[in-house]
């Protein structure tokens, strides 16, 4: 059983319900709808499509909306433009009109108030470097440092420069009331900055009638610092490589990653490694030696998930991607781990049982873990203490339940409705895995509940051996 997630980013390549199945046979655990390009008449049709085939194949399938969020991007030119170093550059706002020959408006007014001389602007994913020489009213001149062809409507970066754009947009509100009427299980809010941010998404979707879980995506220098605050307030967490290593100086990334997915894991907050882990598959039907290693590291630290963004959703290969990142994430998991969640914090008197069943868990051979649990609680704490070896049995009363607890590292949930009688529901569990082939006569089953006993609701550890 492979223990790291895999998403997959939706798109073209992958929409038709064949590759659905493909990718899901594959190993596919969650799929990610990119409202940077995705349309909601689209997304109208995706959703059932996957819920339908997921319950085809009888597996449970997450759903993560990805937002656009604040970003800042060039608006369109009427022909390509060439630049070279030395070249002058001049991005206006508010429609103002340039003089200069080369020049583009930006679809960000605030944008010349946020950014000062020395400052430097970034364009179309980091490939043409500028630096700020100076700003007069509705235009920002700017020194080009590297060459580059610049088309329309390119994404901006803007590397250490706090923008003061709201953390949803118009956009983003509408695709969130999207989301959550089509019951999506997690909304990735992008470029979050700070603790607040998470708290307006939250309010939006409460607003909605949606549970979905929030994932931060940390993508710029702002979040990074902010890091700790974030953790606590969000429900998962995205290491969005793509933008982050052009806000970030590159060589800082790997660090950067390291102590996030550590310091997740240690608060008991899933976390995504995300973006360019498969590239080159975009073209080629087999990865590079060095992505293979990029995949087999975030797997080492037990990141609870992998993600693949355009190798699947204009990739030639996406299905074979798939199987890449599940090759090498039972490889790897079979080799042993970082170990991070050693330091684990454990505030609740919950989390202390639970690290006592894993404890056991741990000690004892052929070991299964069995989780009954409403919301996913008791799920997130086992997940959190990444078990050595025993499988993480989730069972919760609702598909929601399941499809939300499904992100989190090592665990296989099942819809199972809970009995009054708890001896009962934990029957019916035991039967479940027994007919699939998951447990068997002589293994040791470690019961983690809060279970109805009565009328009192009880927090237990119990270890049963299979007859
Ligand atoms: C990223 O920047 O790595 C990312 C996942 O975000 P997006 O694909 O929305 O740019």
């Amino acid at each position: 059983m492979r223990k790291t997630k895999i998403i997959c980013t939706l798109g073209p390549a992958t929409e038709s319900a064949e590759v659905l199945h493909e990718m899901i046979a594959a190993g596919a655990n969650i799929f990610r709808l990119n409202m940077s390009h995705a349309p909601h008449d689209w997304v109208r049709v995706i959703v059932p499509r996957i819920r339908a085939i997921a319950r085809e194949l009888d597996v449970v399938v997450g759903i993560l909306m990805d937002t656009q969020g604040p970003a800042i991007r060039t608006g369109d030119l009427a022909t390509k433009l060439n630049l070279k170093p030395g070249d002058i550059f001049e991005f206006t706002v508010r429609g103002e009109r340039s003089e200069e020959e080369f020049s583009v408006d930006v679809n960000y007014d605030g944008l010349i108030d946020d950014i000062v001389e020395g400052d430097t602007v970034l364009v179309d994913n980091g490939v043409i470097h500028m630096k700020v020489l100076s700003k007069s009213g509705n235009r920002i001149r700017c020194e080009l440092l590297t060459e580059g062809v610049m088309g329309s409507r390119r994404h901006i970066n803007l590397p250490g420069v706090k923008v003061n754009l709201p953390p949803l947009t118009e956009k983003d509100l509408a695709d969130v009331a999207l989301g959550a009427e089509m019951g999506v299980d997690f909304v990735a809010l992008s470029f979050c900055r700070e603790p607040g941010d998470i708290t307006v998404l939250r309010d939006v979707l409460r607003e909605h009638g949606s549970n979905a879980r929030i994932v931060a995506k940390i993508e710029d220098q702002m979040a990074v610092r902010n890091i700790n605050g974030i953790i606590d307030a969000t429900d998962a967490v995205m290491v969005a490589r793509g933008d982050l290593g052009i806000e970030c100086m590159m060589e800082e990334l790997p660090i950067i990653q390291r102590r996030i997915i550590k310091r997740c894991i240690q608060k008991g907050r899933p976390v995504i490694v995300a973006t360019h882990m498969l590239e080159s598959m975009i073209t080629n039907p087999v990865p590079t030696r060095a992505e293979i290693t990029d995949v087999a590291n975030a797997v080492f630290e037990q990141a609870d998930a992998i993600m693949l963004s355009g190798e699947t959703t204009v990739g030639k290969y996406p299905v074979q991607c798939v199987r890449v990142f599940d090759r090498v994430a039972r490889r790897i998991e079979r080799s042993g781990g970082a170990g991070y969640a050693a330091d684990a914090i454990l505030c609740e008197d919950r989390q202390k049982a639970v690290s006592a069943a894993v404890v056991l868990a741990n000690s004892l051979p052929k070991a299964k873990i069995i989780v009954f649990t409403r919301r996913g609680t008791m799920a997130d704490y086992v997940s959190n203490l990444r078990p050595a070896i025993a499988p993480i049995y989730v069972f919760a009363p609702t598909y929601e339940t399941c499809r939300q607890v499904l992100l989190n590292w090592g665990t296989s949930p099942f819809c199972l409705p809970f009995d009054p009688n708890p001896l009962r529901t934990i029957g019916a569990a035991q039967n479940l895995l027994m007919e699939r082939g998951h447990i068997a006569s002589g293994d040791h089953l470690v019961i983690v509940s809060d279970l109805l006993a009565g009328f009192e609701r009880f927090d237990s550890v119990q270890l049963r051996l299979v007859p």
